[in-house]
C-alpha cells in the first residue's frame, strides 16, 4: 500500500527546498525569465501535487544560450587544465555537502526513494571527480615521421560549444555524466534537462556557479517544447557536439537532424538488458544480483534488467525467491523511512506498463507476485514478477521502465545466446554462472556494450558506459569519457634537420 502522507514538518521542510531551488533560465552566468514569461508546473509523482513551477524557454531563449556559451568558450577552452580541474573538485565538494537537499529535490520531482537518491548523489558526483582527475592529464604526441622526412604534432583541442539533452530518471548523474568531461575537456554547454525533472539540474548548476564555474560556460534552459527549443541550436554552425540521453525513437530523430550540420553526437539510448541465470550459479546471489539489477530506480533505468532467461533445472527456485523477495518490497512514496519503491513517473508510463503486463498474461504469463497498479494518489505499480513468459510476449521485445521481472527459461548455452541477442537493443546484459570460461564466451558472443557477471550493478565513473545497436553511440565515464569531448589536430612539421 502506498503511504502518502507527509508530516507538517517534512512538508516545511520540502517547502523551504524547493523555494531554495533557482526556477528561471540560466543564461550567461544570470537566471533570467523566459522570453515568453511563460512557466510550467513540475509535479511529486508520488501525490501528483505542484511542487513549483519553472520558467519554460522558447527559441529565442535557447539562441541566447547558445550565443552564451559561444562567447565563453575560447575563454574557457584557454583555462589552465589545473584551474579547470580543481573547480571540478570543489564542485565534487559541493555536490557531496549538499547530499540531503539533492537527494530530496530527486525524490520529490522523481519520485525514486530518499536511499536511492542519495546513491545517484554519489554516483553523479563521481563524475565531477573522475573528470577533474582526467582535466590535467589529456595528453598530445610528437614523434617523426617513418620516413624521417617531417616531424608529427598531434594535438587534443576542446570541441566547442555542446548541446545537452538530458531524461528524468537519473536527473542529476545524466547531467554531470556529460557536464564533466565537458568542462574538463574545456566545452561550454547548453543543457535541456528534462520537462519533469529540471529542479535537480537547476540547484546543480547553482552548485557549480558558486564553485566559481564562469559565466556562460553552463546554461540551463527547461522547457516543454524539446524540438522548438533544441531544433534550432543543432542547425547552428556554432555548436559542435550533441549529446542526448534518452529513448532510441528521440535519439534517431535528432541524429537525422544532426546529420545536416555533420554535427558530432553521443547518444545513450534505450536498453532491453538479458539477465541469464546458468545451471551452475549461485542461486541465492542470482536472486540479489536481479533485485539490483530489476528494481534498482524502480526499474525507471535504461540498464534495467528487462527479461529473465533462467536455465530450466533452477528457474522454480530462482522465481519463487525472486517472488517472495519483490513481493516483501515496501511501495511508498519515497520519503517514507524504509521506503523501496516508488511511483512511476507519471500515468502514461504506469499505463505502459500495465499494458505489457495485461499481454504477457493474456499469452499465458502466470502472476508470481504484484501484477497490478495500486491505488490511491500517485502512479504507483505493484513490483511484479511473471513466470512461464511466452517469447511472442511485447515485454520481451520493449523497454519496461517499471517495476516488472518477466522470467523465461532456456535449456542451452546457444539457446540462451540467441534468445539475448534477438533484440535491436545492445546496452547492458548481466549473467550468473560459475564457470569463467563460459563468462568470457559470453563476453565475446553477446552484443552488448557492457556485461555484468555475477554482479547486478556495474555502473562506475572509471568504466566506459554505452550501447552497442540501437542502444547508442560513444561512451561516458571511463578514459573514453572526455575523448566524446576533444577533437584531434594533426600538424605535420618540415623536418627541423633539413
Ligand atoms: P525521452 O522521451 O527520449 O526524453 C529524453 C529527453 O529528450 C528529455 O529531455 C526530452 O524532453 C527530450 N526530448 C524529447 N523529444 C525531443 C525532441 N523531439 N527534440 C529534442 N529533445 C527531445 O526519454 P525519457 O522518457 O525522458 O527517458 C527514458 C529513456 O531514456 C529510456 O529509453 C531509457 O532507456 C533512456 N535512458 C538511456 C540511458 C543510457 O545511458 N543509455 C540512461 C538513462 C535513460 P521532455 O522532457 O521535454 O520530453
Amino acid at each position: 500500500m502506498t503511504a502518502t502522507e507527509i508530516s507538517p514538518e517534512q512538508a516545511t521542510r520540502e517547502e523551504a527546498l524547493v523555494a531554495s531551488v533557482p526556477t528561471d533560465l540560466l543564461i550567461g552566468g544570470r537566471w533570467v525569465p523566459s522570453s515568453s514569461g511563460e512557466r510550467f508546473a513540475v509535479e511529486d509523482p508520488a501525490t501528483g501535487a505542484v511542487l513549483t513551477t519553472v520558467a519554460d524557454a522558447t527559441a529565442a531563449d535557447g539562441a541566447a544560450a547558445l550565443d552564451a556559451a559561444a562567447a565563453a568558450q575560447e575563454a574557457w577552452g584557454r583555462t589552465a587544465p589545473r584551474e579547470r580541474a580543481e573547480l571540478l573538485r570543489r564542485a565534487f565538494d559541493a555536490v557531496i555537502a549538499r547530499t540531503d537537499d539533492l537527494a530530496l529535490l530527486m525524490t520529490l520531482e522523481m519520485g525514486k526513494s530518499v536511499a536511492e537518491a542519495r546513491g545517484e548523489v554519489a554516483y553523479g558526483a563521481e563524475f565531477l571527480r573522475w573528470s577533474s582527475e582526467q582535466a590535467a592529464h589529456v595528453a598530445g604526441r610528437y614523434l617523426p615521421a617513418p620516413d624521417g622526412k617531417q616531424r608529427l604534432l598531434v594535438v587534443k583541442k576542446p570541441v566547442g560549444p555542446c548541446l545537452f539533452i538530458t531524461p528524468w530518471n537519473f536527473p542529476l548523474a545524466m547531467a554531470t555524466r556529460k557536464i564533466a568531461p565537458a568542462l574538463a575537456a574545456g566545452c561550454t554547454v547548453v543543457l535541456k534537462p528534462a520537462a519533469e525533472t529540471p529542479l535537480t539540474a537547476l540547484l546543480f548548476a547553482q552548485v557549480l556557479l558558486d564553485a566559481g564555474l564562469p559565466a556562460g560556460v553552463l546554461n540551463v534552459v527547461p522547457c516543454t517544447k524539446a524540438g522548438e527549443v533544441t531544433g534550432p541550436l543543432i542547425a547552428d554552425p556554432r555548436l559542435r557536439k550533441l549529446s542526448f540521453t534518452g529513448s532510441t525513437p528521440v535519439g534517431k530523430q535528432l541524429l537525422k537532424q544532426a546529420a545536416e550540420g555533420v554535427l558530432r553526437t553521443s547518444m545513450e539510448l534505450g536498453g532491453n538488458a538479458p539477465f541469464l541465470v546458468f545451471e551452475d550459479a549461485d542461486v541465492d546471489a542470482a536472486v540479489e544480483g536481479a533485485l539490483l539489477a530489476k528494481l534498482r530506480n524502480g526499474g525507471e533505468a535504461c540498464t534495467s534488467a528487462n527479461r529473465f532467461y533462467v536455465h530450466a533445472s533452477v528457474a522454480a527456485e530462482f522465481s519463487s525467491k525472486l517472488a517472495e523477495r519483490v513481493g516483501a518490497m515496501k511501495v511508498s512514496r519515497g520519503t517514507e523511512d524504509g521506503a523501496q519503491i516508488g511511483p512511476i513517473i507519471n500515468e502514461k508510463g504506469r499505463a505502459k506498463i500495465a499494458d505489457l503486463v495485461d499481454d504477457a498474461v493474456s499469452r499465458g504469463a502466470t502472476v508470481l507476485t504484484g501484477g497490478s497498479r495500486v491505488d490511491g494518489p500517485g502512479y504507483f505499480f505493484s513490483p511484479t514478477v511473471l513466470g512461464d513468459v511466452p517469447l511472442g510476449s511485447r515485454l520481451l521485445k520493449e523497454e519496461i521502465f517499471g517495476p516488472v521481472a518477466p522470467v523465461t527459461t532456456f535449456e542451452t548455452e546457444d539457446e540462451a545466446v540467441a534468445l539475448a541477442n534477438d533484440t535491436e537493443f545492445g546496452l547492458i546484459s548481466y549473467a550468473y554462472t560459475a564457470s569463467t570460461s563460459r563468462a568470457l564466451r559470453l563476453a565475446e558472443r553477446l552484443e552488448t556494450g557492457m556485461l555484468g557477471i555475477n554482479t547486478g550493478v556495474i555502473s562506475n565513473p572509471a568504466a566506459p558506459f554505452g550501447g552497442v545497436k540501437q542502444s547508442g553511440l560513444g561512451r561516458e565515464g571511463g578514459e573514453e569519457g572526455i575523448e566524446e569531448y576533444l577533437e584531434t589536430l594533426y600538424v605535420g612539421i618540415a623536418d627541423p634537420w633539413a
